[in-house]
């Protein structure tokens, strides 16, 4: 059934005990070897030695990505650079980098929970894992890669690379399995279609698509367009990179791996937590990390958790779809807009392409937003009202849309840049 059953089926309690060891075990090492974490712990008025049950860990204070800025490079290490064998850093989405250590047992631990994921997802040892992210300081390929070597599965490392190429590579390899992100899947997807491969030409069985937010809507596409079954993953480089949570074949939320990582979810506003099945952000507590343990980290995703148990067997608790992003947050007109909402109503509606971008602009003292769509017929007015019709009784609130010609809107290769914000005075 799974990567890791006698770990992925625990029962609760099990779970629970081995979490309050591990965190204690964190803890420990973090006031003992990393002086950012002594001192904060020391301003909460926190021992870890006193820890007696996880809600203790409410009392401690956020990381943030500002706090892993300051101590960059390697100032949130826990062990000497002798004992860390690999450096990588976060991508960088929201500024600059920042780098995260692991040591030789950190690198196995990372490999076992990213295999898990693959067998998650469907993906085996005959398997042939096509790797499309970007090999480099970014967690993505290498981890995947990892995972599927740990597998057995047979990498093929491509990297980015044009889609003529990715396309060319997965046809002569029978890739059967696709690593990269949503919107890089749609760029092959559709590169396939304009190339005119007909279905059966690739090998491809299974999708394994993440380090982006995406919609219901977009995996049936893909799903349609691709002949395969898409799961989603999470993951980010400040804990570690891909393993962190994946779908199994249920496909009804992302299964944490909860030996490893405590997820919390809070009010992004207020910071307390919020019952399950509420959507907040998530909070995240490495509890095996040795090179670089990292305590309630604030990870600006937003996503909701439940502890329901699951068809497939796997008693992990399960994440949503991370719905965005606390900084994608749209205001337009007062009413909260993410992204993914938006990418959902366009690709029901009959006509538009799943190519988009959101260009925010101050006006009149407000914000407004205009919605930028591919359509194979760009001057159909009807079009474009259905759209604006659409998206207005989704959301809750007006925006404008413009119709462009196919393949005027740029394509991705690595994660999709959707939004265009002219609000600040320094932007472009
Ligand atoms: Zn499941």
């Amino acid at each position: 059934m799974t990567g890791q059953p006698d770990r992925e089926a625990m029962d609760r309690e099990e779970i629970v005990q081995l979490q309050l060891e591990r965190l204690e075990a964190t803890l420990n090492r973090a006031q003992r070897s990393v002086p950012f974490y002594q001192r904060r712990f020391a301003e909460a008025g926190f021992d870890a030695e006193g820890l007696r049950s996880l809600d203790d860990l409410r009392r401690l204070p956020f990381t943030t990505k500002r706090d892993l800025r300051d101590n960059h490079p390697y100032g949130m290490f826990a062990v000497p650079l002798r004992d860390v064998v690999r450096v990588h850093a976060s991508s960088g989405t929201t500024g600059l980098a920042t780098a995260v250590g692991y040591t030789r047992n950190d690198l196995k631990t990372w490999s076992d929970l990213v295999a898990r994921i693959l067998v998650a997802g469907g993906v085996g040892k005959d398997d042939v894992v096509q790797v499309a992210f970007d090999y480099g300081l970014f967690t993505g390929a290498f981890g995947f890669h990892q995972g599927a070597e740990r597998l057995g599965a047979s990498v093929i490392p491509v990297s980015s690379a044009s889609a003529r190429r990715q396309l060319g590579i997965m046809k002569d390899y029978r890739s059967t399995a696709l690593v990269c992100t949503p919107s890089h899947a749609m760029t092959l997807a559709d590169a396939a279609i304009e190339a005119g491969l007909k279905p059966g030409t690739l090998s491809l069985r299974h999708g394994l698509f993440g380090a982006e937010p995406w919609s219901e809507s977009m995996r049936a596409d893909l799903q349609a367009k691709l002949k395969l079954v898409a799961t989603d993953n999470y993951g980010l480089s400040e804990v570690g990179g891909p393993g962190l949570a994946g779908e199994c074949l249920d496909r009804r939320g992302l299964h944490v791996a909860e030996d490893h990582f405590l997820v919390e979810v809070v009010d992004p506003e207020t910071l307390a937590p919020v019952p399950d099945g509420t959507v907040g952000e998530l909070i995240v507590t490495t509890l095996t990390r040795e090179a670089m343990p990292v305590v309630r980290f604030r990870t600006h995703d937003l996503a909701s958790l439940t502890r329901v148990p699951c068809a497939c067997g796997r008693t992990m608790a399960r994440m949503s779809r991370v719905k965005g992003r606390t900084d994608d947050l749209i205001l337009v007109k007062g009413a909260r807009v993410f992204p993914s909402e938006i990418e959902a109503v366009l690709l029901e509606v009959e006509g538009t392409e799943p190519h988009y971008e959101i260009v925010l602009e101050r006006r009149h003292g407000g914000d407004e937003a205009l919605v930028r769509v591919e359509a194979a017929t760009p001057g159909d007015e009807n079009l474009r009202g259905a759209v604006e019709r659409r998206l207005a009784s989704e959301l809750g609130v007006a925006v404008a849309v413009e119709l462009v010609a196919p393949r005027t809107l740029p394509r991705s290769e690595g994660k999709a840049r959707r939004v265009i914000d002219r609000r600040r005075p320094d932007a472009p």
